[in-house]
């Protein structure tokens, strides 16, 4: 399901069916102008349906809103067979925002068959600033006081030294100082006015935090190299270890500085080394624990750490996933962050769409067989649902 079945710039559509790639969409309306804003780094291979399903963000998800504020309209298969028609192709529909409820559903609700995209104009002017930092936690303070000055750039992104070195021996993006502690990616765009005085506001507060060096760039060449690197730094990270395991979590910007330090407290107390890229203006953080999986035992340990950090996401008023979604992987966490009746509210909902559990069964809910005992009274809750009349 791999075509793209309209294209209607006047409205600011298209249609596509959930195969087509997220950056085919952009290719398809770039011509006339347009582009797709949510571009996960993983755009030149992920599916507008997996983006669907995991309510996926990307670098311009700050300022242009993740998945879900691109979707109008979807075409569901659900587990009985039928086939309904959710949203559309007017901006306000009348009733529940069942689209809403879809997106982000990670496929247990039911298949969608055919998506209705928003596209946008392409802004007038873009500029990207590269700062670099001596420390990660004044590049997050940046960060923290750039949208607390009320700007909102187009992207924020975070690398620190090891992904700065994994991305230049592996890119060779010649942009990214090897020496500095953190680097800064922050696109700017808009009209040109407005690009001229944020980047100058942009440049202030991060030289107040202490940046080292700011260089910006307005040509396409230069900026599509930037970007490069930082699109390319989880596959770079493969050449660090023989393997590494991607957290997901998100914390208020505020708590930055404080998660970074910590993590890096974890970092020397399990003895792995991890690297940290992410979407610094949504707060959304993607810690790389290194490791060997041949090691017996590590990926226990790694997991354990894994766990300890999406903890302290929680802790600190942030989410157990900004966007790769909670999966098989996550589910035991889910009651660090939601109370009893979330989950079971959650689990209605499911059960409306999806009544024997058949579309994605086993994921994103807590199963005693993988969480263990400390899940079990949760379960209980919801093999009393699973049993529900569904009205
Ligand atoms: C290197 C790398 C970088 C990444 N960067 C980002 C990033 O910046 N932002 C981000 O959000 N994510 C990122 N991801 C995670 C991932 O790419 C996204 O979550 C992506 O949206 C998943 O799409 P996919 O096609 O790979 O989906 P899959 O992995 O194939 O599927 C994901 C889930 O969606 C369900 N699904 C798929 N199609 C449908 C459908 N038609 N209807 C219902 N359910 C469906 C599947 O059952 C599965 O549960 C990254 C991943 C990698 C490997």
């Amino acid at each position: 399901m791999r075509k793209i079945l309209k294209v209607d710039l006047e409205n600011q559509q298209v249609v596509v069916q959930p195969g087509v790639i997220n950056n085919w969409v952009t290719q398809a309306v770039s011509g006339a102008g347009f582009y797709y804003a949510p571009d996960p780094s993983s755009q030149i291979v992920c599916s507008i349906g997996g983006n669907v399903a995991e309510n996926s963000g990307g670098v311009h998800c700050l300022k242009y809103g993740v998945t879900t504020n691109h979707v109008l309209g979807l075409k569901l298969v659900l587990p009985d067979g039928s086939i309904v028609d959710i949203g559309g192709e007017i901006p306000e529909m009348p009733g529940y925002d069942l689209t809403g409820v879809f997106v982000g559903s990670e496929g247990t609700l039911g298949i969608a068959t055919e998506v209705t995209l928003r596209i946008l104009k392409a802004p007038e002017s873009i500029c990207v600033l590269l700062a670099d930092f001596s420390s990660i936690e004044a590049a997050g303070e940046s960060v923290s006081d750039i949208i607390s000055a009320g700007i909102i750039p187009g992207g924020m992104e975070i690398m620190d030294n090891i992904s700065i070195n994994a991305v230049e021996d592996v890119v060779a993006t010649g942009c990214y100082p090897r020496d500095a502690a953190a680097i800064l990616l922050i696109e700017i765009d808009g009209l040109e006015v407005e690009v001229a005085t944020n980047k100058q506001r942009i440049a202030d507060i991060c030289k107040q935090n202490g940046a080292r060096n700011i260089t910006t760039a307005h040509d396409p060449e230069t900026r599509m190299k930037i970007w490069k690197g930082r699109k390319a730094a989880f596959a770079a990270a493969g050449h660090l270890s023989p393997d590494y395991y991607v957290q997901d979590g998100v914390i208020p910007r505020t708590q930055m500085a404080y998660v970074l330090k910590e993590i890096e407290g974890l970092s020397e107390k399990y003895g792995y080394r991890i690297a940290n890229v992410f979407h610094a203006g949504d707060g959304n953080l993607h810690p790389l624990i290194l490791y060997d999986n041949s090691v017996k035992g590590a990926l226990e340990k790694v997991e354990e750490l894994g766990g300890e950090i999406l903890r302290l996401c929680v802790k600190v008023g942030g989410s157990l996933s900004g966007e790769h979604g909670i999966g098989a992987d996550k589910k035991c966490f889910m009651p660090d962050m939601f109370s009893e009746v979330d989950l079971e509210t959650m689990q209605w909902v499911r059960q409306v769409f999806n009544p024997k559990g058949l579309a994605n069964p086993g994921k994103m809910f807590p199963t005693p067989k993988t969480c263990g005992e400390a899940a079990r009274a949760k379960v209980e809750t919801f093999k009393k649902l699973e049993g529900a009349e569904v009205f």
